[in-house]
């Protein structure tokens, strides 16, 4: 059997497995750690293994690659990549540098090593609040994401937002008619929305946050039913969760065509074959990307 055989492998070569909430069910399975992306980062600077296999799409296995340079981390699917992690450009950065002398440059983790060298901090969706009420500057140019960036503007109105057209192609596209129809054929159910959703979504939430957010209000809740707005991967911890709980996906299933490039066969594969290595940008992008990852490991304590 496939899974017996990740097993083996795992074991012989001293290999991790870490896999994102939003893979296939049944690739979450064979992971030693299943999380969100902030978890994940978090997670494998403490790793003892030689071998990382991160089980996501492409910026992940190369920020686990930034904060553990002498290990090998290797991915499933190296063409497995998220396209909200390349929407944005320098000249954005340079005209908001340029304007305000009182700016952070904040890039949601979801990003490219070189787009992550030209800012100040990372965030994740968990931590992004949070960290962005602690910069001692005003003026926050948030990048890529718009709808994160809108979300955490609502939450530090102190802080005046400049903002970036980038976008999750899942989140963004996500009918807020079909989350209508659930609410209406559900009306005791919560809704729980990732804050890279559009704003129309964003308004019929009773809850907006991060996956892990999202999972942790499940378990926590009284309540029995859940109308869910993110990536349908979630399902597999939600379950595992709230076992006796229903939870609603809209009827356009919100599948990422690019976690969903990893697979079992794949794992195993890669595990076998070792080929799939994730290399460190050059020197000069990884050494002040890898900066704004430990500034927000600091800031998130
Ligand atoms: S769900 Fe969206 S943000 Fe996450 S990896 Fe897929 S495209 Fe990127």
């Amino acid at each position: 059997m496939i899974q017996e055989e990740i097993l083996r492998l795992k074991k012989e070569k001293d290999a991790v497995i870490l896999a994102h909430y939003y893979v296939a069910p049944e690739v979450q399975e064979m992971a030693d750690y299943i999380g969100d992306s902030f978890f994940l980062s978090k997670k494998a600077v403490e790793l003892k293994e030689k071998i990382i296999v991160f089980c996501g799409v492409e910026f992940m296995g190369e920020s686990a690659k930034m904060l553990n340079p002498d290990k090998k981390v290797l991915m499933p699917d190296l063409t497995a990549d998220c396209p909200m992690a390349h929407m944005v450009t320098k000249e954005t950065v340079d005209e908001a540098r340029a304007k305000y002398d009182d700016l952070a440059v904040v890039c949601y983790v979801n990003s490219t090593a070189e787009i992550k060298s030209w800012s100040d901090v990372c965030v994740t969706s968990a931590n992004a609040v949070k960290i962005v009420k602690k910069l001692p500057q005003k003026n926050i140019l948030f990048i890529p994401d718009k709808n994160l960036a809108h979300f955490v503007a609502a939450n530090a109105p102190e802080k005046n937002f400049i903002y970036n057209d980038g976008y999750c192609p899942r989140h963004e596209f996500m009918d807020a008619k079909e989350i209508a129809e659930l609410k209406a054929e559900h009306p005791d159910a919560e809704v729980l929305v990732h804050p890279e959703c559009n704003a129309d979504i964003i308004k019929q939430a009773d809850y907006v946050g991060s996956t892990s957010g999202i999972i942790n209000y499940a378990a926590e809740s009284k309540n029995k039913k859940f109308i869910i707005g993110t990536v349908k991967g979630v399902i597999y911890e939600l379950l595992d969760r709230r076992p006796d709980a229903e939870f609603y996906f809209p009827k356009t299933e919100p599948i990422c065509v690019n976690m969903a490039k990893i697979t079992l066969e794949k794992l195993r594969d890669v595990l076998l074959s070792e080929d799939k290595e994730v290399m460190l940008p050059p020197e000069d992008i990884n050494e002040k990307a890898k900066l704004t990852l430990e500034r927000m490991l600091e800031y998130a304590k």
